[in-house]
């Protein structure tokens, strides 16, 4: 068996949101800010914004880098991209957070051997050690209420094109509900994993949504129970 295994980052591989963890953890008053500016803005450009006022305030690359770094992380993921790995499985993470993050995250809890391809928002830090996060995309045609600036559903089925030679099973992992419109690309024989009480979870209680998976699909609550799911099918 080929398999492709589909992460989403934020509250999937790690147990927070790292867009929203980041500014919570170097500025309360910042986060406050960024919670009252959610609704009124893109949410990639709020993020921009959000690291330009975390630079104004004195904080350098390393500052947020080792922020990052204290992102809580189950050890069961590691146990899960392990396993994955051992059978033969290719691992890719498409999420809406952005390179930087996800680069420094994965290399602090040692998950980065196992992920093959990431597919995020671009992100860079400037001479003067500012942070910029852009859009991954400016539009797309997804009908499936994808934000602007990432389809993940698009995402991904680019992303199987270009391999070429199609995967046996596939594997998605999510809790948001840009995760929806990718585990509607899965056929009959692959798994969907929401995880409990998140709003893909939700969103898919509704039939009429749920209709639209033809994908497995099996519910996790934490890494640990995830693990052993997966134990059992692989
Ligand atoms: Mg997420
Ligand atoms: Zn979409």
């Amino acid at each position: 068996m080929r398999y492709l295994a589909v992460f989403d980052f934020d509250f999937t591989v790690i147990e927070d949101d790292s867009d929203r963890y980041i500014v919570k953890s170097l500025s309360e008053s910042l986060y406050a800010k960024m919670k009252d500016h959610q609704k009124k803005m893109q949410f990639t450009e709020l993020c921009d914004m959000m690291v330009g006022e975390l630079h104004k305030l004195g904080n350098n690359p390393d500052d947020l880098k080792k922020t990052l770094r204290t992102i809580p992380f189950n050890p069961a993921m590691y146990d899960i991209m392990k396993l994955l790995q051992e059978n033969n499985a290719e691992i890719i993470v498409i999420s809406d957070a952005n390179t930087i993050y996800i680069d420094e995250i994965s290399d602090q809890y040692q998950i980065k051997q196992f992920i093959s391809h990431v597919i995020t928002n671009p992100a860079h830090f400037d001479d003067d050690g500012r942070l910029h996060i852009r859009k991954r995309c400016e539009k797309h045609d997804c009908l499936n209420g994808c934000a602007v600036n990432i389809c993940k559903g698009v995402e991904l089925l680019e992303y199987i094109n270009s391999k070429g030679s199609p995967y046996d099973r596939l594997i998605y992992v999510g809790d948001g509900t840009n995760d929806f419109c990718p585990s509607t690309k899965l056929g009959p024989n692959d798994y969907v994993f929401p995880r409990k009480d998140f709003p893909f979870s939700r969103k898919i209680k509704d039939e009429q949504y749920r209709n639209e998976i033809t994908a497995r699909i099996n519910e996790w609550e934490s890494a640990d129970e995830l693990l052993s799911l997966l134990r059992n099918l692989l």
